[in-house]
Formats: structure tokens, C-alpha cells, sequence
């Protein structure tokens, strides 16, 4: 299957859905493209019909609005498609449940949301530890606890929205562990402050534990994970102001889950892929494409919104989205004088963004995090590597992710670096104090995601392959 539009939209999360629906409102033809089987992203997902009907909480209502309005835009939604590769110009190939799709256009918008950073704490690959934004995907689209008594360990404001949901679910939280100390989030109320209710939102997840009498560490970490077939306990102990382990004033904790998680990166394969500009800013997560007023990339026609343009949160994404789309129409010179409209849309997401980038950067580990990852800990779970591993071949001269890659396997798994890539970065950073610039990003390459083999090359028979002739000797 294929087709022709004037925008692609990679993304049915809160900015790519916005982005078709106001490039619809400006009469482009819009077709929208995303892996989950509806519209919503991760934090709007489509829960199941009964949860909708027994529990039909604020985020579900707005994923159900959005559901509706994407549907009403006239935008063609291609849900359960995996876009595994692209070619410039673009092309946006896929893989769905009828086979393999392309679809064509002079424009598109990148929306594909953001990913987990993980820092291998020794006993993450046990069963019952969960990431931090994976927990949010169990209980708010499926209603189940990650565990009966659960630790939720890692930074960022996602420790406070799981271990709230935790509680209001009927779990028990052990333990709230969080590197940062209090200091920081304090260091952050000038920024919380330009969107109040997002703070409040926060204040009543803080107050509810509190109620629970949730045990809150701050700036501790878990220094290691125990069990035999799964999650049996939890030690912690104090971290520094750089999040490196101090002293002996540990505690075991019982637990039979963790939730853990180092907030989130942006995702940018895409954008690698097609050969953007990118720049390295922590306070938003880490590498975002570099991009102009309208959001438009390095490369002409590709723009980007919402987390992968940077980390600035659910509120910030749907405005982004709105802002790339009016990009595009004034690049087809189509929908009139957008300027009034890009002003205003452009002063709300900067106050969203505001508060979005203030909570990425609680999030995001300094240097001295590689300390809390022992040298038995696997980095890299997809080649089994560990970070003993890694540091001989740091010893050994590797300085950039490319150099890992290339002598360890480090992200040449299915995750394509996207669990182990930050990770082992730290460690290079740690090791060679070289900055974090200079160490690269992991390569993007076809497949983006693991497609069947038979989806790329169709049917054939082996018989009938042409056999090129011997060359001359
Ligand atoms: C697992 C997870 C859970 C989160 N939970 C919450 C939460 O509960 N509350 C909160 O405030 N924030 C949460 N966040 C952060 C939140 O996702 C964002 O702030 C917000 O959803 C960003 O919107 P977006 O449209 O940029 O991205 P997303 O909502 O992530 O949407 C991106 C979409 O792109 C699609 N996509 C990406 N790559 C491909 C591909 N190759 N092929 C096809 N489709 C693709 C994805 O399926 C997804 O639907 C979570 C983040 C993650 C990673």
C-alpha cells in the first residue's frame, strides 16, 4: 500500500494528533502514522473499553477527546504501523498488519515521543523491575500494579506520579527513592511556577503519599537489587550532590517490585536517520535536532514536536505540535498570514516548556552517576555486556559510542541503543572526563524497529535468485 499527502505526521502522541489536526484546519492533506493500535501516545494511551467506563480519570478523557478530534480532522490515521526506515524527500516506510506501506510527502513532522534512561543498577534485569514511564503504561492502561510492595527508585517527577498511582491503585509503595535532593526540586519553583496548575497537579501527588506514609528518601539511590528469580529486596544508601554512592548507611528494604527510572531521552533516530543537525542539551533530556523558529529541522521539510524535539512534557507536546504544523503550511504557502497565530500558540508552549524543561533537568543524572553502576552490572542487555566489559575496552582506547559499538557490540542489539546507549556514554565520560559531545550518539540505521525479514523482501524463491557470474580471474 502507499500514498501521497502533503505532510506526514510520524506520531499520534498530544503533538503529532495536534499537529494533523491543525495542518487539516489549513487544508493540507494529512496522513498520520503510529505504531500503538490507536491515537494517544504514551500518556493519553487507550485503555480498555470497561476501564473507560468504570474509571474515566482526567488523562483518559483527554485521550478520548483527542481520539475524537484526530478522527473528525479528516487526517488518515494509520494506527499498528511500524515505521522502520525512511528515505529523504520522504519516503516513510512501514510495516502493518496487512503487509508492508510507503507513504510519500514533501513534509514531515517527526512526533515520536521519548524514551527511558536507565542507569544499570546491579539487579535491574531481574523480573519485577520495571521502568518508571513503563509503570505509568501498566496502571493507567491496564489498572495493574507493577507488585504487591514496591520500591520506586530513580529521578524526576515521574517518582511521584507512579509511586501517587501506586497508592491510589490499593499498593503498597516501600520505599520512594530519589537522587535528587530536596534542594533541587526547591532550586526549580521560579520555573514550576509558570504553569501553577501542573505544580499543584504535582503537590497533590506529594500530599497523597504523604498521607500513605510513604517512607521518602532524598538524595539516595538503590545500590543494588536482590533476588533469586525475581525482585526479594532492595538496598539503598545516601548519594552526593553529583548522585555519586557515600557512606555505609545503607538499608535493605523487602519488596517484590521496582520501579526505576532516570526520566526520559528524546527520540531521535529519525531525525539521525535522515541526516539532521543535532546539539547536546541537558536540560532537555539530552541530544534534540537542532531547529529553527517553526521548528523545522537542518533538512528542508522535516520538522519535529513534542518530546523528541526535546523533553518538555505532556502539556507543552500538543502546542508544539500545533507550531510544526503552521511551519509546514507557511513552507506550502498555504492557510494565509499564520503570524498571529504562531505568536500566540508560541508564548503558550514557551510557558509550558518552561515547566516541562525544569522537570527534565530534575531528571537528568550528573557525571558522577556512573558510580552507582558496579562492575558486574550488564549495561548492554541485548549483547549481555557488562560495564567491567565496557571499561577494558574504555582502557583500551574506545572514546566515542561508535568506537563501543565497534569492539563490544555495545547497541548493536534489538534496542539499537536506545536502553544501554546513555549508560555507556557515562561510563565513557567517566572514565575519559571527555564531554558528553564528543562522545556521539549511537548510529541510526535500518530497521528502526524489529521488522520480519520476509516484510522486506516479500516472497521469493531461492531457485530463481539471480546468480551473478564468476568473476574473471
Ligand atoms: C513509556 C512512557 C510513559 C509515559 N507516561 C507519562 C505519564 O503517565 N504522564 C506524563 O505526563 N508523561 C508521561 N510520559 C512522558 C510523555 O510521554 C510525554 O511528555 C508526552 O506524551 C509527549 O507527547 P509526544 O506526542 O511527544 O510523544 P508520545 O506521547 O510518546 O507519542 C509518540 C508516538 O510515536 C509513536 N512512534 C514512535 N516511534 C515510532 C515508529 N518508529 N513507528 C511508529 N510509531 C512510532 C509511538 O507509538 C507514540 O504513540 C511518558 C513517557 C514514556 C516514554
Amino acid at each position: 500500500m502507499s500514498g501521497a499527502y502533503d505532510l506526514i505526521v510520524l506520531g499520534a502522541g498530544p503533538a503529532g494528533a495536534a499537529a494533523a489536526i491543525k495542518a487539516r484546519s489549513l487544508g493540507l492533506s494529512v496522513a498520520v502514522i503510529d505504531e500503538a493500535p490507536s491515537a494517544g501516545g504514551q500518556v493519553y494511551r487507550a485503555p480498555s473499553p470497561a476501564l473507560m467506563a468504570t474509571q474515566p480519570d482526567s488523562d483518559r478523557r483527554k485521550g478520548e477527546e483527542l481520539r475524537a478530534k484526530l478522527a473528525a480532522s479528516g487526517a488518515v490515521l494509520h494506527a499498528n504501523h511500524r515505521v522502520w526506515s525512511l528515505t529523504p524527500g520522504f519516503s516513510v516506510i512501514a510495516i502493518g498488519p496487512d503487509g508492508p506501506m510507503t507513504l510519500k510527502g514533501p513534509n514531515l513532522i517527526v512526533a515520536a515521543g521519548a524514551v527511558e534512561r536507565h542507569i544499570p543498577i546491579s539487579g535491574w534485569t531481574l523480573p519485577g523491575v520495571i521502568g518508571l514511564a513503563g509503570a505509568t503504561i501498566l496502571l493507567k492502561a491496564h489498572d495493574v500494579l507493577p507488585g504487591r510492595r514496591v520500591v520506586v527508585a530513580g529521578s524526576g517527577p515521574l517518582l511521584l506520579l507512579v509511586a501517587s498511582k501506586i497508592v491510589a491503585a490499593g499498593g503498597e509503595v516501600a520505599a520512594l527513592v530519589d537522587a535528587a535532593p530536596r534542594s533541587a526540586w526547591l532550586a526549580r519553583l521560579g520555573s514550576m511556577l509558570a504553569r501553577p496548575d501542573l505544580m499543584a497537579r504535582g503537590a497533590g501527588w506529594l500530599l497523597a503519599l504523604l498521607k500513605a506514609r510513604v517512607p521518602i528518601h532524598s538524595g539516595a539511590a538503590i545500590r543494588a537489587i536482590h533476588g533469586a528469580d525475581g525482585v526479594e529486596s532492595v538496598t539503598i544508601g545516601p548519594v552526593d550532590g553529583d548522585w555519586r554512592p557515600v557512606g555505609d548507611a545503607e538499608r535493605t528494604i523487602t519488596a517484590d517490585a521496582v520501579c526505576l527510572g532516570f526520566g526520559l531521552l528524546p527520540s531521535t533516530e529519525v531525525t539521525r536517520l535522515l541526516g539532521a543537525e543535532h546539539r547536546h542539551e541537558p536540560e532537555l533530556g539530552g541530544w534534540v535536532p537542532a531547529v529553527d523558529a517553526s521548528l523545522q529541522t537542518s533538512v528542508p521539510g522535516l520538522f519535529v514536536a513534542g518530546d523528541g524535539a526535546g523533553v518538555r512534557g505532556a502539556d507543552a507536546a500538543p502546542l508544539s505540535g500545533e507550531l510544526a504544523a503552521l511551519g509546514v503550511a507557511s513552507r506550502l504557502g498555504r492557510g494565509g498570514d499564520l503570524a498571529s497565530q504562531v505568536a500566540r500558540i508560541d508564548s503558550a508552549w514557551r510557558k509550558s516548556a518552561r515547566f516541562g524543561a525544569a522537570m527534565s533537568a530534575l531528571a537528568m543524572p550528573p557525571p558522577g552517576a556512573a558510580a552507582m553502576i558496579e562492575a558486574g552490572a550488564t549495561v548492554c542487555r541485548c549483547e549481555g555486556l557488562t560495564r567491567a566489559t565496557l571499561d577494558a575496552a574504555i582502557a583500551a582506547g574506545a572514546r566515542t559510542l561508535a568506537d563501543l559499538k565497534a569492539t563490544t557490540r555495545c547497541g548493536m542489539g534489538l534496542c539499537g541503543g536506545r536502553v544501554c546507549g546513555e549508560a555507556a556514554a557515562m561510563l565513557i565520560a567517566a572514565a575519559t572526563g571527555s564531554d558528553r559531545v564528543a562522545i556521539g550518539q549511537p548510529s541510526a540505521r535500518p530497521p528502526l524497529r524489529p521488522v520480519p525479514l520476509a516484510a522486506i523482501t516479500g516472497a521469493f524463491d531461492y531457485d530463481e535468485l539471480p546468480i551473478p557470474a564468476p568473476a574473471p580471474l
